[in-house]
């Protein structure tokens, strides 16, 4: 009788999971397009809110929880819960990504667990297959851990993580992963030592996690963060693989496959060959951001006399940075784009790839103030449409725009920019003479055709509609 009922229990779980798994694919069609986007997100919630209640079920209905069991689960659930409703719905836009990365801390930390839990509890000697699988959800899910904790610290702007050097770097990396790798096989061939091997590999494949992040700085941590998220997904699906769980099979893969995509794309727009991020050989460090500064004066212009080279412009050309989000200023730069428009000047909108602190940051922040897709013109196209602009406004937008990465040797070098500098005029708001995300001074400040407008992008912009707006009256 208690057969029949583990074999019918098993057999519900895997269609209620695989539903499950349903879910989150569907889930993922719907986060093609910001319209569709949220929607997205509350069936993939669905989803996973079933597999959790499936998963509570199989535990009782197969008599795997004690009383104990019970009240460690439901409060772990209830902390959980409580954690990711407070700090999704307090966080601000432009904290995301530490967010994000803070959430792979714990997936990749979680994933590993259940697969170390899975080796060590296991009756008799594990077969190959469960060694493997569990053996690389403990390492990709260790790495995963430290590295992304790391990762969190420096997008926070921690000081202390920020400062954190690894003298011969290139040498860490490579005696961490020999001896991870080295404890992955020990492991899988010689299972009876099994507590050994598994805790080895847990403790290499977290000090690689830090020194793999510990050394890249500069302008090049979305590749990183894009990569981590790939591991945790790659990570949870090695664990469900292990345990036989087909929901946690499937969203892993789904995370891991698109976090594969992104990492590419990303490496791809950042100018970084991949394996070189995941040998951990590229990119400045933050320290190595306190360079020698570029030498001149900033030229100081007004709201009025922005608005007048903006309505006796042919073309225009704006270009949103992490300060347009910072700002929250998107829809006063949709309404200055329909004014001038409306007067018969030309306007785009130019998109870097890694603009803002998280990848499409600009086009959701721009889809929102409903500017037509159309008018994001992403950075192979704009750029050469840079010479015949009349005016380059960019708004809170800096690393993007340094001229410095043209040169070897910064920690922005190599990375494609935005040809601002070749505009007629450009025009740059932002608060002060502050650096962007990698600490170094933008050398288009200085040149003779840039001036600057100082202050915050959504006053600054709401003076300028208004100047405008005079004008043609
Ligand atoms: P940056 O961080 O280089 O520059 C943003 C600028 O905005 C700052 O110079 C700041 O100057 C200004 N600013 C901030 N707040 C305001 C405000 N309220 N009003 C006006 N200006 C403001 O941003 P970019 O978008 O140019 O470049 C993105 C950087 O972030 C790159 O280095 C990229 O590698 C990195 N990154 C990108 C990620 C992604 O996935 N897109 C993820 C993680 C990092 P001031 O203080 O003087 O106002």
């Amino acid at each position: 009788m208690a057969s029949a009922t583990v074999g019918t229990i098993d057999i519900v779980a895997w269609f209620v999971y695989l539903f499950s798994a349903v879910m989150f694919v569907v889930g993922l069609h719907f986060m093609n397009s910001p319209k569709t986007a949220r929607k997205g997100n509350q069936i993939s919630a669905f989803g996973m809110v079933v597999a959790v209640l499936m998963a509570f079920i199989v535990l009782f209905a197969k008599g795997f929880v004690n009383t104990v069991a019970v009240v460690v689960l439901v409060v772990g659930i209830l902390i959980g819960a409580v954690a990711g409703v407070v700090s999704a719905k307090k966080v601000k836009m432009t904290d995301m990504p530490q967010l994000v990365s803070v959430f792979n801390t714990v997936g990749g930390g979680a994933a590993a667990l259940v697969a170390l839990n899975d080796i060590l509890t296991k009756e008799g000697v594990p077969d190959l297959v469960v060694l493997i699988t569990a053996g690389l959800g403990i390492l990709i899910g260790s790495v995963t851990f430290t590295g992304s904790l790391i990762a969190a610290g420096k997008l926070q702007g921690v000081k202390w993580v920020k400062k954190l050097t690894l003298p011969g770097k290139g040498v860490w990396n490579i005696v961490f992963i020999v001896l991870t790798v080295a404890s992955f096989v020990m492991l899988c061939v010689q299972p009876g030592q099994r507590l050994l091997w598994s805790i080895l590999t847990t403790l290499f494949a977290l000090g690689y996690g830090l020194v793999f992040v510990i050394p890249i700085g500069g302008a090049d941590m979305p590749v990183v963060i894009s990569v981590l998220n790939a591991c945790t997904g790659t990570a949870v699906a090695m664990s469900g693989l292990a345990i036989d769980n087909v929901a946690l099979i499937v969203a892993g893969a789904l995370v891991g496959s698109a976090g594969v995509t992104l990492s590419i794309l990303m490496a791809q727009a950042m100018n970084r060959p991949l394996l070189s991020v995941l040998a951990g050989g590229f990119g400045g460090s933050d320290t190595a951001a306190a360079g020698d500064g570029p030498e001149g004066t900033m030229k100081e212009t007004s709201p009025d006399d922005l608005a007048v080279q903006l309505v006796y412009a042919d073309k225009v050309i704006f270009v949103p940075g992490f300060g347009l989000a910072q700002a929250q200023a998107q829809r006063e730069l949709a309404d200055l784009g329909e004014l001038l428009k409306n007067h018969g000047v030309e306007v785009s909108y130019a998109i870097h790839p890694v603009a803002g602190r998280m990848p499409g940051h600009m086009n959701v922040l721009l889809a929102e103030a409903n500017v037509p897709y159309e008018e994001l013109v992403d950075l192979e196209e704009i750029n050469p449409q840079f010479p015949s602009a009349n005016v380059a406004l960019v708004v809170g937008a800096n690393d993007v725009t340094n001229p410095a990465a043209r040169r070897p040797g910064t920690p922005v070098s190599g990375m494609p920019i935005l040809d601002v500098d070749k505009a007629q005029n450009v025009v740059v708001m932002k608060r002060g003479r502050g650096t962007g995300y990698a600490g170094i001074q933008n050398e288009l400040y200085f040149e003779d055709n840039t001036q600057m407008l100082f202050g915050d992008a959504k006053k600054s912009l709401q003076a300028v509609i208004a100047a405008v707006k005079e004008l043609l009256a």
